[in-house]
């Protein structure tokens, strides 16, 4: 249990990141990311009326989807999606954000046929060619798009990017991963999110075009 002090400054970091997106004419969305953090945080939040949260791996989200039942939430995956839990992350979420391979979105659509409803997918560009990172070169980004449109039970929705943390500034980035989402919405008109920006960035991000911004550290 959080006591109440630890309560009421998560609600006014979070209230605080509400009122930066409202500003901005509240079209953008605030999605939060929770790995790390207690299934009692998580419920402090949906009681205050968050409904999307972001987790990195299947095996610590698990407990916490399951403990939110009661609350009528929507889960993102942002981390890296492995062969092995694709089902399972088909089933009980409702985007992944980190789709960077032809078979994993096979994978991933097989495991969703059940579902009335698909699969909200985006597609991890890795625009600053770094090796270690997630992420498909944006060359090849609309090969994949192409093939990701035709699984029959995922929506491509849209691109996400985490820059290096290496730079001061991310303006440039996400300036092309603006251009470049542009452009992949001329050919597959299903693409209205651009997932961008993170407790230090968010504010660039929104500037240079995201629709949804992944914020842990700068509420937890
Ligand atoms: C952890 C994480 C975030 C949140 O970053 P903060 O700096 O804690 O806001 C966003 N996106 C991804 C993919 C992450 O892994």
């Amino acid at each position: 249990m959080l006591s109440q002090n630890d309560k009421d400054g998560l609600l006014k970091r979070y209230a605080h990141f509400k009122s930066a997106l409202d500003e901005r004419a509240g079209k953008q969305d605030l999605l939060v990311v929770s790995k790390n953090q207690s299934a009692d945080h998580i419920a402090v939040l949906a009681e205050a009326g968050q409904r999307a949260f972001a987790e990195n791996y299947w095996q610590e989200a698990e407990q916490k989807i399951q403990a939110q039942g009661h609350f009528p939430l929507q889960w993102h995956f942002i981390g890296r999606v492995q062969r092995n839990k694709a089902a399972k992350i088909a089933a009980h979420f409702d985007w992944v954000h980190s789709l960077d391979d032809d078979l994993i979105a096979q994978s991933l659509s097989r495991a969703r046929v059940d579902n009335a409803r698909p699969l909200n997918v985006c597609i991890q560009v890795n625009i600053s060619h770094e090796d270690q990172k997630g992420g498909i070169e944006p060359d090849d980004l609309f090969g994949l798009a192409d093939k990701v449109a035709v699984q029959p039970h995922l929506l491509l929705r849209g691109l996400m990017v985490i820059p290096s943390k290496a730079v001061l500034s991310n303006r440039a980035v996400f300036e092309d991963m603006h251009s470049l989402w542009v452009d992949l919405q001329q050919r597959h008109p299903s693409v209205d999110t651009l997932s961008m920006g993170m407790s230090a960035d968010y504010l660039e991000a929104l500037d240079a075009g995201a629709t949804m911004v992944r914020i842990g550290r700068g509420i937890f």
